[in-house]
């Protein structure tokens, strides 16, 4: 029997693309950098399945790339890399398993995709709170594998964070199940966190128990312009002291990056004068339906434009003006793929070395490359900045001329990230485009212990190959 014949009797010959146009969707990456090839794109309806396609794979030495919803920034989901190889898409397995009020807890199939599972924890009258511009698309098994984070972290907490249990099939196709709902197991080894942010190199995540939480009943919106890094990081602290953990998000975008986005999203309304250097969405919630929110929002941004940290704010006065906030940050990346050859990247850095990590990076780009346009966006007030250098005008057939002026981005955002103590990885991973990258900002004995976790796991190397961790 051929290797697709055999694919085709386990998940049935419909599930099974095989090498033709129908594939073209799975094999590029969300920002069209990587193309690649697959004997089969394979949709299992259930874990059971997945591990008689991954036993199917491992007896003929075929390697498997788990994709989600493909909406992920560092290539990671893209078979590339000489050997054969299938893509393994989770599409079918979309169901939600269970939802404890009580435990706070939801059971989910990994190909869930994000909003299903908002909704479906809305449902019950409680939070996921998991949240970012993807989340119509990428899918629960991609949130884990890159340990993502978004626009609540502040709050809430990175995916791992938010997971209570896991089940994975292996890579030999046994199935891991760790599908717990405790809060407390101090039974030997987590085993479960080696999975979540391994980017699919370890095993496929068939399923999770993650948390959930009292589903607020009010939130207020503002966005307000600032004239220094240091004043947003000052308005953080004083959000912090009078608003405690109401505060659910605190977003920040450069000048630069809201041009970007009315330049390019045309449905986005931008309610101020771009005449300032930073501009930020700070959303507070509560469950309390009496609290007034938008009041407290208001005395905290009044204060800190009496003080000089905030030189104009609007704060939303309905749901649909918070919405069309929310619309501006969400629309950052698509606006940035759209207006040049995007040069990203997605650094944690303490928040007391936010401001000096900043100006260093912003000068020395610009330095370099003064036809590019530094764009800043982030989740500040979980201390991750992206910085972007868009270079417009790049036709497709001339972005490999680009690689060295990309590796010399890369090597100042390394050496000022490691410098002051930072992550190039905050929430998107290594993927394929940081593989090489790795090796320069992680020491020595994390680079061992990593690899022998990959041996240990997956000997002989059928998960996700090529990616994470550098040859
Ligand atoms: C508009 C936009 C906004 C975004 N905003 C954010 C943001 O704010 N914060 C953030 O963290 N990310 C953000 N991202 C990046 C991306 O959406 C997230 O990383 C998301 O978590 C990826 O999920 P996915 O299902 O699309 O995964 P994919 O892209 O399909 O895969 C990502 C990685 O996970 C692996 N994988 C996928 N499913 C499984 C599985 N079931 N088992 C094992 N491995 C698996 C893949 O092999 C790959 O290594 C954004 C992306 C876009 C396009």
């Amino acid at each position: 029997m051929s290797f697709l014949d055999e694919l085709a009797a386990i998940v049935g010959t419909r599930h099974v693309i095989g090498p033709g146009d129908d594939q073209e969707p799975y094999l590029t990456d969300w920002r069209g950098r990587y193309r690649g090839a697959a004997l089969a794109v394979v949709k299992p309806a259930g874990t059971q399945e997945v591990a008689a396609v991954v036993k199917a794979a491992a007896r003929r030495g075929i390697a498997i790339v788990p994709q989600g919803g493909n909406t992920g920034m560092c290539g990671a989901a893209t078979p590339v890399g000489p050997r054969e190889t299938i893509v393994l898409r989770l599409d079918r397995m979309n169901r939600i398993r269970g939802v404890s009020r009580l435990g706070d807890a939801i059971a989910v199939d990994a190909g869930c995709i994000l909003a299903e599972v908002q909704a479906a924890a809305e449902a019950a009258d409680r939070l996921f709170p998991l949240s970012l511009g993807a989340e119509g698309s990428c899918q629960i098994g991609g949130n884990l594998s890159t340990n993502a984070g978004g626009t609540a972290v502040l709050r809430y907490g990175t995916t791992r964070e938010l997971t209570l249990g896991l089940e994975v099939v292996l890579p030999d196709g046994e199935i891991f199940d760790a599908m717990t709902s405790l809060r407390k197991d101090s039974t030997a080894y987590d085993l479960k966190q080696l999975f979540i942010g391994a980017e699919g190199t370890l095993g496929i995540i068939t399923g999770a128990v993650l948390k959930l939480f009292p589903r607020p009943r009010r939130r207020a919106v503002a966005l307000a312009k600032l004239g220094s890094i240091e004043a947003v990081l000052d308005l953080l602290a004083a959000a912090r002291t009078e608003l405690g953990d109401r505060l659910s998000a605190f977003e920040v975008m450069s000048r630069g990056q809201i041009e970007v986005i009315a330049e390019h999203v045309p449905d986005v309304t931008i309610p101020f004068a771009l005449d300032q250097p930073w501009h930020l969405l700070v959303e507070i919630v509560d469950t309390l339906e009496s609290v007034d929110l938008a009041a407290a929002l208001e005395s905290l941004l009044a204060a800190a434009y009496e003080h000089g940290l905030v030189l104009d704010a609007l704060v939303a006065a309905s749901e649909a003006q918070a919405k069309a906030l929310w619309k501006i940050r969400h629309s950052v990346s698509e606006a940035s793929k759209r207006a040049g050859y995007v040069i990203s990247h997605d650094s944690a850095v303490p928040l007391e070395h936010q401001a000096t990590f900043v100006r260093r990076v912003e000068s020395r780009i610009a330095a370099l490359r003064p036809d590019a346009r530094i764009v800043m966006h982030g989740h500040v007030g979980d201390g991750n900045i992206h910085v972007l250098a868009i270079i417009p005008g790049i036709a497709p057939d001339q972005r490999e001329a680009l690689s060295d002026v990309v590796a010399a981005i890369n090597a100042i955002v390394d050496e000022e990230t490691s410098a002051l103590g930072g992550s190039i990885s905050a929430e998107h991973g290594i993927g394929l485009a940081n593989r090489a990258r790795l090796a320069r900002v992680v020491p020595a004995v994390e680079m061992r212990l990593l690899r022998q976790v990959k041996q240990l796991i997956d000997p002989a190397g059928l998960m996700n190959p090529g990616k994470v961790l550098p040859d």
